[in-house]
Formats: C-alpha cells, structure tokens, sequence
C-alpha cells in the first residue's frame, strides 16, 4: 500500500519552497509516544499502569474491541500498522509464566478471534503475533503483559519504519475500533 513511495515525482505545494522528493508526514501519535506520555511512573497497578486503567473506560474512549471474562482486546494507540490491536489480561501481571489457566486459554481465543477480525476487516495476508517480556526485551510497558496482534500487507513496509521509526497510517483509531468491533467473532 506504501510500496510506491519512494519513487514518486516531486510535488508543487504552496509554502513548501522548491519541490523535492521527500514526502510530509504528520504522525502525533509518534509524539506522543516519544514524550512518554501514557507511560507508569512505577511497576505497580496503581501505578498508571494504562492496562489497568483502559478497562475502566468505555469501549469508545478506550479503545478496546472485545471484553471476555479474563482478558481484553485494545487497539494500540502508537500503532506500527492500522489494526495493530493487543490482547491482555485484566489482572496486572507481567510474567505469562504467572497467568492462571483460565487467562492462558482466553488470551490464546482472543489472539484466534483477533485474525479471524482482522482478516474480515481489512483482509489482512498475515501477522506477526507475540509478546516483549521484560524491558530488555523491548516491552514499552513491561509490567502488565500483552499480546501484540500485528497485521501485515504484502508491501506494508518502506524505509519510514526502518529508518525513521515513523508508520504512517491511512485511518483514525476510532474508526479503526468501530470496524474490528463490529468484526469481532463470537467464538474463535
Ligand atoms: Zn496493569
């Protein structure tokens, strides 16, 4: 979707000064992210902890596409793909070696339901689908668990995420929710 980038013609635009080959790209989402902001000030689940917080908000507000008994499915609000959505437990545990069998087999079913969404939404080819245990690891926020559910597209990546860190993506996240909402199997 984003494979023609690099080698399209240099574009007239008024205020921009002599026309060039790179593209403007307006990511707040990336800024956010940059700053912190959302981030727990401790390890705690009192701590700020967004994971523990989202489930207190409506689905709208939160962001989130399906509840079950033991875990959640939420968008990720610093996306690297539109659909980028997580699964997590309610209970704030950091470990998936500590979840209880009754979390372990949920978040598996919704980590199903969430292809079967994906795939009905946005025809999504394939995924990539895991978890970043621990801040070494590259968890952003390494004490509550979560399961990323990455949608991919043949020719969804170009040097922007490689190079500039920065995706760029063609929707609003509420529409986003509203479309894997409505997507959401009832059983996986
Ligand atoms: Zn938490």
């Amino acid at each position: 979707m984003l494979q023609g980038m690099q080698e399209s013609e240099p574009i007239e635009q008024a205020g921009a000064g002599v026309p060039d080959n790179f593209q403007r790209l307006w990511t707040p989402h990336r800024m956010a992210y940059i700053k912190g902001e959302n981030k727990p000030v401790g390890s705690g689940p009192g701590d700020g902890c967004p994971f523990c917080e989202i489930p207190e908000l409506s689905d709208e507000d939160g962001l989130i596409i399906a509840r079950g008994a033991a875990v959640f499915a939420v968008l990720n609000l610093y996306p690297y793909n539109s659909g980028h959505l997580m699964v997590c437990p309610y209970r704030h545990v950091a470990d998936y070696a500590d979840l209880d069998e009754a979390e372990t087999t949920e978040l598996a079913d919704f980590t199903k339901r969430a292809l079967t969404a994906l795939r009905k939404a946005s025809g999504a080819q394939g995924f990539n689908v895991g978890m970043n245990l621990g801040d070494v690891a590259g968890a952003g926020i390494a004490a509550h668990l979560h399961q990323h559910v990455v949608p991919r597209w043949g020719g969804d990546t170009n040097f922007m995420p490689v190079v500039g860190h920065t995706k760029v993506l063609p929707q609003l996240l509420r529409d986003t929710r509203e479309l894997l909402a409505g997507s959401w199997p009832a059983s996986a």
